[in-house]
């Protein structure tokens, strides 16, 4: 009998689920991993959005790691820089960054006889085992593509790169965009900026959230009981899962039809003025775009020096933007909340599997892979958040460890049973990826609007079933759709 051997293993990305990765690669007797981290710290998402009134748009309670409960959150929904914070401390708990080397951007990973090469913005970094990426979803900024972007003489930027200390008093403020972002910077800054103008090319359904604060005494049960904050954990997934996740897939039609009323019971009781009201009301089925959750947008874009500006942009110049019935709205700061390449996932970073052809090219057409993991011909290359995973549907933090969970198993297989490489058969992925197929017309994504979840060639990127496929899937791997040498 032989002895397992020991894997180097390159972790892609230090935001919560690359961390999350590292932590439990560790846990698992996998001592030599190293994350690299284009940034110069960790974070991820919650690094970059920093602009004001971020905060998680699921009930933070059930946001977190398993192996992190958290009694201190502030709020039902916690500010973002709070969610850093715990990120941080989680890694610090961990001594997450003797393993992270930052400013090392992956540019290219390139396949040979059992071992991935990989090279970073300084250079060939050796041989790995495994990679696996946590790249994230929403990293990339679209700009929008109107002309005169350049022209602007006041400060803009996206709102994944906000301005930090940019002083907003006094000023006239425009925002471009009507995703979550601008909702809650919305909530933020309507009532607080000399002027505020929300520019809305689609309205958007909006459920109400909650937001407040949570009572010191319920956090001080919530420290005494693990148990309490453990069932309340349960209860919002449960909530989640088996309602609204549920709900746009098709699996719960009336959870659907109650979310349709919520949503147009939010819109009718908060905003009275019937012009207005018509302005706010989409003309696509709720949950086609990604939901939007939010208490305080519907009274703040009320507010006096707030407008909602529906009327298309003709272009930006030095003073503002002109719309295209003539008016010039003059902005001081001008902020585009225009949303993300969600497509692009791990690249541009340049990927060369087994056959010599790159993911560029076998992802010509879409972004496919088996069950959002791997991908056939890239063998021990190990994804959260690959193609079609659950992205809106269920709590992030949720869906990573259950994905690395699965990858776990791969990566186990491969130093247990003394393996070279592991790779999912081609016939596997295109089951999954027919059944992906089959399901996607039941989902109320495919219902006809623009949306993030879908790619140029009509492809819909996220997962159209049940969270309990999702936990069976995830469980254990199916041994006879890898190819194992
Ligand atoms: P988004 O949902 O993609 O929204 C982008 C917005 O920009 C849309 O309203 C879009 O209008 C508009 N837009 C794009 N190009 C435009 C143009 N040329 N002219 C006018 N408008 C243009 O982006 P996001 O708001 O950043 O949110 C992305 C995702 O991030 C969310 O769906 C959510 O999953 C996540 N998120 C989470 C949180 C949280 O948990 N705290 C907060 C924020 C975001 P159209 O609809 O017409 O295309």
């Amino acid at each position: 009998m032989t002895s397992a051997r020991e894997l180097r293993i390159a972790v892609v990305g230090a935001g919560a689920s690359g961390m999350m990765a590292l932590i439990k690669l560790r846990e698992a007797g996998f001592d030599d991993v190293t994350i690299y981290e284009k940034a110069e710290t960790l974070g991820g998402t919650w690094r970059d959005n920093r602009y004001p009134g971020v905060t998680c748009d699921v009930p933070s309670h059930g946001y977190r790691y398993s192996f992190a409960p958290n009694p201190e959150w502030s709020h039902v929904c916690a500010p973002g820089p709070e969610i850093l914070d715990y990120l941080k401390d989680v890694a610090a708990k961990h001594d997450v960054e003797r393993s992270v080397r930052y400013g090392e951007e992956v540019v290219r990973a390139d396949y040979r006889d059992g071992k991935w090469e990989v090279e970073t913005t300084s250079g060939p970094q050796g041989q790995f085992d495994a990679v696996l990426t946590a790249t994230g979803v929403l990293h990339h900024p679209t700009y929008p593509d109107i002309p005169g972007r350049e022209d602007f003489e006041g400060e803009a930027f996206h709102t994944s790169r906000w301005k930090d200390g940019l002083e907003l008093e006094g000023k006239r403020v425009g925002v471009i965009g009507t995703g979550s972002t601008a909702t809650q910077i919305t909530g933020a800054l309507a009532g607080k900026v000399a002027h505020y103008s929300l520019f809305q090319r689609t309205a958007q359904w909006i459920a109400p959230l909650p937001q407040g604060p949570i009572p010191e005494e319920q956090k001080a049960l919530f420290r005494e009981k693990p148990e309490l904050l453990q069932s309340e954990y349960e209860r919002i997934s449960h909530e989640n899962n088996s309602k609204f996740a549920a709900a746009i897939v098709g699996a719960n039609p009336r959870a659907y039809e109650k979310l349709v009323e919520v949503c147009k019971e939010h819109l009718e009781t908060k905003v009275r003025d019937p012009e207005l009201r018509a302005k706010l009301t989409p003309d696509y089925a709720v949950g086609c775009k990604r939901l939007i959750l939010s208490e305080n947008f519907y009274d703040a874009i009320q507010h006096p020096d707030a407008e909602l500006v529906t009327e298309p942009i003709e272009r930006i110049e030095a003073k503002g933007i002109r719309t295209k019935d003539g008016r010039l709205h003059e902005l001081d700061v001008l902020v585009y909340a225009t949303g993300f390449n969600t497509h692009q996932l791990m690249r541009p970073m340049r990927v060369r599997g087994q056959d010599g052809r790159t993911l560029d090219e076998v992802w010509a057409e879409g972004n496919r892979g088996y069950l959002a993991v791997t991908v056939p011909g890239f063998p021990n290359w190990f994804m959260i958040g690959g193609p079609n995973s659950p992205i809106g549907n269920f709590s992030w933090l949720l869906t990573a460890e259950r994905q690395f969970g699965y990858a776990l198993r791969l990566i186990e297989k491969l130093r247990d049973g003394n393996l070279t490489e592991i790779v999912p058969k081609k016939q596997a992925a295109e089951r999954f990826n027919e059944e992906v197929r089959a399901a996607l017309p039941g989902t109320v994504w495919a219902t006809g609007c623009k949306s993030w979840y879908i790619d140029k060639h009509g492809n819909i990127a996220s997962w159209p079933f049940t969270f309990e496929k999702f936990e069976a899937d995830m469980k254990e791997p199916r041994w006879d759709d890898f190819e194992m040498a």
